[in-house]
């Protein structure tokens, strides 16, 4: 009834450590207890401490593990998949605690503008979408695009534009408040020479009063108004393009930071068909722009709550935004760029407080996010209403995203409290040269001092924020030495090592997502959520983290990136 060990040591042996083809045991007795797959590395971190070599899957699960790399030899039938690789070193996925692969799909759906180093560039992507679109259909551009990346250091004017797509309506917005269209989208719009500019916006005009192009604020949504949103299916099908790209980086579930009702069925969707990649647990937006009662209405309405549905798609809660991010941040104190300026508040704490404790009486769990340690105390004064009058609270009940700045007396409410803290260094990372214009050097270095939240115990989940993939593993990096992508290295202080902070990039997320016992480590009885590695990321010199990709990534025991096919069938 068991495969023999000399059987499989002459089939492990026989393969190459690296890039061999996985074996399949010719011996019978395929059945229940035997295993679908069976992978030999050199390391295993389970995150929980132990180091394994082998490690079993069954199904969507891991099944058994073992510090001995034949230890599971029994378990290994005719139908086991068997890998040796004994090259790398497997651990649990990545889980992002705060991120948007709603956006970063819907981004694949764009023209990637943001990838042009020229005017040139720009027209020719432009070009080439509209040869590639139905007549009369609009092409829209990403929105990650700014004119400082191309070579002219200018925007694109509407008459190149024209020149690109004469016969398609082009508008190229940039972030939410500037955009370039062409004349067949102005005209599309009612924008003609004369037209007033609208509230909140202008219209950008030639000297001879023809308008431009060139559309700013409130002009913005005028001609976007006009441009069909992506369909639900479109949507779902670029989930799947999306989620791939973040498997490819060893990323296994994503916490999705917030939608709207119509794009949680667009999830609903891919998660039926199959094609995501990696597991989401949402968070659905409560505006500010509603009234308490609004607000309590919208929620209601949702109908389900937190926790609701399965594995691969489960409702994580509820997302309040009370502040800006580095530009409109709420400080203590103001801006440096700007000493009348001190950031901007979302919410009346009393309403939120008000509406906050309803939902949490529902069964809603609740992200805010604060970037200033203006918005965290204000925040802290909510979370504190909400829990004297429904607690004691579960830990990852009420959660503060971001918490860029925060001071020593607010971290410890926040422990005491016993809120969670969604933490990305990525921010840090990606824009710390716009903090030390805004903020200073001072506040910069002090941004998301993690040394300081773990030291008082503090509950934190790692992600990114960014919007686009991103490898983890340079987010590993940043976070064991707070170095940055222009703006040197912030706060080294603050560092903490790479076990900690894959830990909280596993285990913190999967806490933070209440998946403790199904996910954030290589357990027995868990979800065969793994990642491998060509070396190990806890021996490695840390710089060379920044470079390490995985050699492939299963997600509930599925192969969803395999690029050399080490994972065979
Ligand atoms: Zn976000």
């Amino acid at each position: 009834m068991t495969t023999s060990k000399t059987t499989l040591a002459i089939t492990s042996a026989a393969a190459k450590p690296t890039g061999a083809a996985p074996a399949r045991l010719p011996a019978a007795g395929a059945g229940p207890r035997y295993l679908d797959r069976l992978i030999q590395a050199r390391a295993i971190h389970s995150m929980t401490g132990e180091v394994y070599r082998s490690v079993g899957l069954r199904g969507a699960e891991i099944a058994a593990t073992s510090a001995d790399r034949d230890g599971l030899d029994d378990l290994a039938g005719a139908g086991t998949v068997i890998t040796d690789a004994g090259d790398v070193t497997l651990l649990p996925t990545f889980a992002d605690s705060h991120e948007h692969l709603m956006e970063a799909s819907r981004n694949t759906l764009l023209v990637p503008v943001d990838r042009a180093h020229s005017i040139a560039e720009f027209t020719a992507m432009v070009a080439a979408a509209a040869r590639d679109a139905a007549p009369g259909a609009w092409i829209m551009t990403s929105m990650a695009w700014h004119e400082s990346n191309l070579a002219e250091n200018r925007l694109p004017t509407g008459a190149e534009l024209d020149a690109a797509a004469p016969d398609n309506p082009v508008l190229a917005r940039r972030s939410g408040h500037l955009a370039v269209a062409n004349t067949v989208a102005l005209t599309a719009a009612g924008i003609g020479p004369g037209t007033p500019d609208p509230p909140g916006g202008k219209i950008g005009h030639l000297p001879d009063g023809r308008p431009d192009g060139v559309l700013e604020g409130g002009a913005v949504w005028q001609v976007a108004a006009f441009a069909p949103a992506p369909s639900q299916a479109q949507l779902a099908e670029a989930l799947g393009r999306g989620s791939a790209a973040y498997a490819a980086l060893g990323v296994g579930t994503i916490r999705e930071a917030m939608i709207n009702t119509e794009e949680l069925l667009a999830y609903q969707d891919a998660a039926e068909r199959g094609t995501l990649s990696v597991r989401v647990r949402p968070l659905i937006r409560v505006g500010n722009e509603l009234t308490a009662d609004q607000a309590t209405a919208l929620i209601d309405g949702l109908g389900a709550r937190s926790g609701f549905d399965d594995d691969w798609l489960r409702i994580w809660g509820l997302k309040f935004v009370m502040d800006g991010g580095v530009e409109g941040g709420a400080l203590e104190q103001p801006y440096t760029s700007d000493p009348a300026r001190s950031g901007h508040l979302n919410w009346d704490p009393a309403v939120m407080t008000e509406v906050c404790t309803g939902a949490v009486r529902r069964g809603w769990r609740i992200g805010t996010h604060a970037a200033g340690d203006r918005a965290v105390h204000t925040v802290l004064d909510v979370y504190e209403a909400v829990a004297a009058q429904e607690g004691p609270l579960p830990p990852w009940t009420l959660v503060i995203e971001h918490a860029l700045l925060s001071s020593p007396a607010q971290r410890e409410r926040v422990v005491r409290g016993g809120f969670g803290v969604t933490v990305q260094h990525s921010l840090l990372w990606n824009m710390g040269s716009e903090m030390l214009q805004m903020w200073g050097p001072e506040r910069t270095r002090q941004v998301n001092p993690l040394d300081e939240w773990l030291a008082l115990g503090a509950n934190l989940a790692a992600g990114t924020d960014i919007a686009r993939p991103f490898n983890p593993m340079l987010n590993v990096w940043g976070m064991a030495t707070r170095g940055t992508k222009a703006a040197g290295v912030q706060g080294p202080e603050h560092a903490i090592g790479v076990a900690a902070a894959l830990e909280l990039y596993t285990m913190g997320t999967a806490r933070l997502n209440h998946d403790q016992d199904r996910l954030g480590s290589i357990t027995p009885g868990k979800l065969a959520d793994i990642v491998a590695y060509p070396a190990d990321p806890l021996t490695a010199d840390v710089d060379d983290l920044p470079g390490l990709t995985p050699a492939f990534t299963i997600v509930g025991g599925r192969a969803v990136h395999d690029p050399g096919g080490l994972l065979g069938p």
